[in-house]
């Protein structure tokens, strides 16, 4: 597949992630966007499944057109909150029958309001599962991709265990990983040795969220708890109410990350969009991955922001 062929030519590549809007303008401005974007050459797009199932039937619409009908290399990601295996198996004979080739196959998050998660009466209990029963059921027709946590996922009873699981996803047939969002580079390059070291070779796509807004940021990273490392809490605190000051911070910030890790060698990067587009493409742009038309110059290096160059 397209990752692998990147891989072997030991060459930069990207993917977007993007969510069902709420209304049917947005799913129209969506496509739009989505269309914009794939110019600057991502591997793949990628639509979430919502949680508890709640925006499914979206989301198989959206991966549906975007792939068949605009003609964009799509991932439906699709998880087992509430999902029994019969409806695993329609989703996945739909994805097939839509032209869709990539899963990003995963446990899921709890529904709406619940704290933990439970699998759901004949349905799958871990994220391994569902990749068996693709492999099973499907051969080689999908690419799949499953979740990595550089921090441990919140679940996990050790890191050890949580790299463990994620081992036995790709041993079971997962061919890449995506990561949780992350702001601390040495964290996930730590992460990388670990996950090379317990024999994981395929694939690591770095999350890479840009901040979009100061209470984004923290919803965020308050949910998902991200370890923040200190200078970016400085940086921030003096700007946190110029909304045009983040973003470009954000911009910044992620042109940094992703500099350090393609100087340690990391070829993959995974936007979480946020369905915004001007951040992501700023970024590819000062990473230099996609030529800058000259209205669209990256923003100037702004030694006032307080962001440390490593
Ligand atoms: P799993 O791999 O099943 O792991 C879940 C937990 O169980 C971990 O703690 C793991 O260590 C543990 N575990 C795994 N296997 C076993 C085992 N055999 N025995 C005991 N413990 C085990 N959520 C959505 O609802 N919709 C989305 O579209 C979505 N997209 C995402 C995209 C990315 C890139 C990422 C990183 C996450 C996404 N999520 C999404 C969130 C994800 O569903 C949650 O993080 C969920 O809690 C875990 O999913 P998983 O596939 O990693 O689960």
């Amino acid at each position: 597949h397209k990752i692998e062929a990147a891989t072997k030519e030991d060459r930069p590549f990207w993917s977007f992630e993007y969510f069902p809007p709420k209304t049917q303008q947005g799913v129209v401005n969506l496509y739009d966007r989505m269309e914009r974007m794939y110019k600057l050459g991502p591997e793949f797009i990628d639509v979430t499944w919502g949680a508890g199932g709640t925006t499914s039937r979206l989301t198989t619409e959206i991966c549906r057109t975007s792939q068949n009908v605009y003609g964009l290399e799509t991932c439906m990601h699709l998880t087992c909150t509430n999902m029994s295996v019969e409806m695993i198996e329609t989703a996945l004979r739909d994805a097939k029958e839509s032209g869709i080739q990539n899963i990003l196959a995963l446990r899921g998050d709890p529904p709406r309001g619940e704290v933990e998660w439970t699998a759901c009466e004949n349905g799958f209990a871990h994220a391994v599962d569902l990749v068996r029963y693709i492999r099973q059921h499907y051969g080689d027709y999908f690419c799949v991709s499953v979740a990595g946590y550089p921090e441990g996922h919140l679940d996990a009873t050790s890191p050890e265990d949580d790299l463990a699981h994620l081992k036995n996803k790709v041993d079971a047939g997962a061919d890449y990983i995506v990561t949780q969002l992350f702001y601390d580079v040495d964290m996930y390059l730590d992460w990388i040795e670990r996950c090379r070291a317990a024999g994981i070779h395929c694939p690591i796509l770095a999350g890479i969220m840009p901040i979009q807004s100061y209470n984004g940021f923290k919803r965020m990273t308050t949910l998902c708890k991200t370890a923040i490392p200190d200078h970016i809490h400085a940086d921030l605190e003096p700007i946190k109410e110029d909304d045009q000051a983040v973003k470009q911070y954000g911009v910044q910030l992620a042109i940094d990350m992703c500099s350090r890790l393609r100087a340690a060698g990391h070829l993959g990067f995974h936007f979480y969009t946020l369905n915004l587009e001007k951040s992501t493409r700023l970024i590819l742009e000062g990473l230099r991955f996609v030529a800058a038309p000259e209205k669209l110059r990256p923003l100037p290096w702004n030694p006032s922001l307080g962001l440390k160059r490593r």
